[in-house]
């Protein structure tokens, strides 16, 4: 037995916690920068519990609300200049993974004395960072206890994370409420990256007992969601359930890393504009089929914990929530396939794929 864990996020959940429970964002500083998308945050009442939370406190706030899906580097660097100029002493994050981790990122920017060259924001060894408060407003990324900024990198084309330590949100209100509008497109995306990231988990050299029975909990919590979710009836029950499982997968990466499976869909996001987590759903079942050939064991924990007997049952249950799949040339295929054999998170996976094995996965599922 040989692992190491830690959770440094303290997370409080419940309907309406954020307003309930202000007095922990007090702790965090005097003036807020506000980091969320162009638009969901106002619209699902999120952003207005936070204004209200900060006026209680008494502590101001500066708005960046211009950030995108797959935030870009250039986003980070505005929103740090925002910081700056606003002389902001900790980030609100609010919003789906993308305004999250653009917010982590900025509070490593803005606490920097020295300038940081764009080109250099995946390798600058970061000293400082402000505060960070997350209030995830889709149920996917675990970005709210994680370490994890995950940006747009042109110039590698492809999506990189800056990990580090001093980003783990210290605070994360988790409020069901706010996904109850939320499209079954991004439901379903989102859903499907809190899977894949409690399976791959599951599926790390990493994973210990202590996250596997977070992962276990969370793709059963997932898992009784699927129904509902494919026929679109969704209870206030599942929606936390969701947000939950959610949650918890993202302290499971924060503890063993994602693996091949992320590595392969940065491509798809990168170069084919497939959402986040729908291209970890459509390489899931493939690559769970090629682990399975040298870890068997393993993947029936892991079918166990959403009552399906074997690898072909769960490609038919992703299958039924992702609907008509893309299909790439031979000539993509080859190219996503080289690029992850050289992602970091290879080296994560219990059983190591070589190029030709991830070729193999992509072939079978988007050939
Ligand atoms: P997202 O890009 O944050 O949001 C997707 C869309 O959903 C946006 O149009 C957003 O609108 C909308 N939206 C968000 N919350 C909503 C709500 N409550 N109601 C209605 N619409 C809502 O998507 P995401 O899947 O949550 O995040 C994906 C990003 O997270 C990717 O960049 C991925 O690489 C990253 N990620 C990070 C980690 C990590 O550990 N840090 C892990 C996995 C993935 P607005 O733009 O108007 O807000
Ligand atoms: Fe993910």
């Amino acid at each position: 037995m040989k692992f190491a864990y830690s959770m440094p996020t303290r997370v409080v959940a419940g309907e309406g916690c954020l307003v309930e429970n202000a007095a922990a964002l007090k702790e965090m500083g005097k003036k807020a920068l506000i980091v969320t998308g162009r638009h969901s945050a106002r619209a699902n009442g999120s952003l207005d519990d936070a204004l209200k939370a900060l006026a209680l406190n008494g502590q101001g706030y500066v708005l960046f609300d211009k950030v995108m899906s797959n935030p870009t580097v250039q986003c980070a660097f505005e929103g740090a200049a925002a910081m700056r100029e606003g002389k902001c002493d900790f980030v609100l994050a609010i919003g789906g993974g993308s305004p999250m981790d653009a917010g982590k990122a900025m509070a490593l920017l803005a606490a920097r004395d020295e300038a940081v060259d764009p080109a250099a924001i995946f390798s600058t060894a970061y000293t400082a960072a402000y505060p960070v408060v997350a209030v995830p407003t889709t149920a996917g990324t675990g970005s709210e206890v994680t370490q994890y900024s995950i940006l747009t990198n042109d110039a590698a084309e492809t999506k990189t994370s800056i990990a580090n330590p001093l980003i783990f949100p210290r605070l994360a209100y988790l409020d069901p409420r706010y996904m109850s509008g939320l499209s079954q497109t991004v439901t379903v995306n989102t859903a499907i990256d809190a899977l894949s990231h409690a399976v791959e988990g599951m599926l790390s050299v990493r994973a210990s007992a202590i996250s596997d029975g977070m992962a276990r909990q969370s793709i059963e919590m997932l898992a009784g969601c699927f129904g509902p979710m494919r026929e679109g009836t969704l209870s206030v029950q599942n929606r936390a359930d969701l947000l939950c499982a959610s949650t918890l997968a993202g302290m499971v990466i924060a503890n063993t890393g994602t693996t091949a499976v992320h590595a392969m869909g940065y491509s798809l996001t990168y170069y084919k504009n497939i959402d986040h987590g729908r291209a970890n759903g459509l390489l899931l079942p493939e690559f769970l089929a090629f682990t399975a050939k040298h870890a068997a064991g393993r993947v029936q924990n892991i079918l166990a914990c959403m009552g399906l007997a074997d690898v072909a049952d769960f490609a038919a249950l992703l299958g039924g929530l992702l609907g008509k799949r893309e299909t790439l040339t031979p000539e993509e295929l080859a190219h996503y396939a080289e690029k992850a054999s050289k992602a970091g998170n290879i080296g994560n996976c219990l059983v190591r794929p070589e190029k030709d094995d991830l070729l193999a996965v992509l072939k079978a599922a988007l050939g």
